[in-house]
């Protein structure tokens, strides 16, 4: 079948009732937009699924009041091109009033501290709950088998990972990996919205995350690696007065906590996440690393 946009949810069922319900269905949700990053999804969803879903939809509610919901790129066209082009079989591209036709009272939110106070939670309040909560009612209407999600926003993924186990929702869940520039920036809808000089420091991201993957692995003490890490790629990003950090975390990449003496018992290698969230002007970009660690 041809790509087929359907934007009512009582039409996306009644299709499911009639041609989906035996199919194994792939679902690549986003905000649109798209580059390279959110192709590679679709690509995997296409090639490991008898349909390839992906739903367009810039959600409100994962926004806090002076993030850039209204200005977010919106290119729909373009969109619908790139989607047809893969051979994606359904665009779900909906709007509000199909989503929240009356104020939300219900959300999906996570109480553990990993998504309440860490990393990005910190700065953005509320976001993964209207994370968990959009993705949540994009899986009941779209009903897929398989769902997959950028390494790109890895504590998103982490987070409707640990949702769909701990709310036996039967969906598997699968990380891609990021896709980058060529300079190493990795892909992002807000990219565009660097000016040019701007776009050149950004590159210091991508630098930052290889300098700490560099300390971590030499040979010394990891826990000294890590610290010494932090300090230089701190430095890093301070040697450019256009970047501001938000954060830099190194720590453990399942649960997202710092990594003590006690994890390293008994194990002959970690993986580390290095993550990092920086301001350049009034863009936020974010970035990160899953650095396998030898134990000695
Ligand atoms: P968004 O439209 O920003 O909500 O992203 C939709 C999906 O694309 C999410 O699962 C993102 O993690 C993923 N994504 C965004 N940028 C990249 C990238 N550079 N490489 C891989 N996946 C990405």
């Amino acid at each position: 079948m041809g790509l087929k946009i359907i934007k009512k949810i009582e039409d996306y069922k009644n299709f499911y009732k009639d041609f989906l319900y035996n199919k194994k269905i792939g679902f690549v949700p986003t905000m649109g937009a798209l580059h390279e990053g959110h192709l590679s999804l679709l690509k995997k969803a296409k090639e490991n699924n008898d349909v390839a879903i992906m739903s367009i939809f810039v959600n409100p509610i994962q926004f806090g009041e002076n993030e850039d919901f209204d200005k977010y790129p919106r290119t729909i066209e373009k969109d619908i091109f790139l989607a047809e082009k893969l051979g994606i079989d359904i665009v779900f591209y909906t709007d509000e009033n199909e989503l929240y036709p009356q104020k939300q009272t219900f959300f999906v939110s996570s109480d553990s501290i990993m998504f309440t106070s860490r990393l990005c939670a910190n700065t953005r309040k509320n976001h993964f709950k209207g994370v968990a909560t959009i993705v949540t009612k994009l899986f009941n209407i779209i009903k897929p088998n398989v769902a997959y999600f950028g390494q790109k926003d890895y504590q998103q993924f982490l987070l409707i990972k640990n949702m769909v186990k701990e709310l036996n929702m039967d969906v598997n869940i699968q990380m891609c990996p990021i896709i980058r520039e060529e300079d190493g920036l990795a892909k992002s809808s807000r990219n565009i919205y660097l000016k040019d000089k701007e776009r050149q420091e950004a590159t210091i991201l991508y630098k930052a995350l290889k300098l700490g993957e560099k300390i971590l692995t030499s040979s010394q003490d990891l826990l000294d690696n890590i610290k010494l890490a932090k300090e230089e790629i701190e430095n890093l990003i301070n040697s450019s007065k256009l970047l501001k950090i938000d954060y830099i975390s190194i720590c453990n990449a399942s649960l997202l906590e710092e990594i003590t003496k006690k994890d390293l018992e008994k194990k002959n290698s970690i993986n580390v996440l290095i993550a990092i969230a920086v301001y350049i002007g009034n863009t936020r970009l974010i970035d990160n690393e899953i650095v396998s660690v030898k134990i000695n």
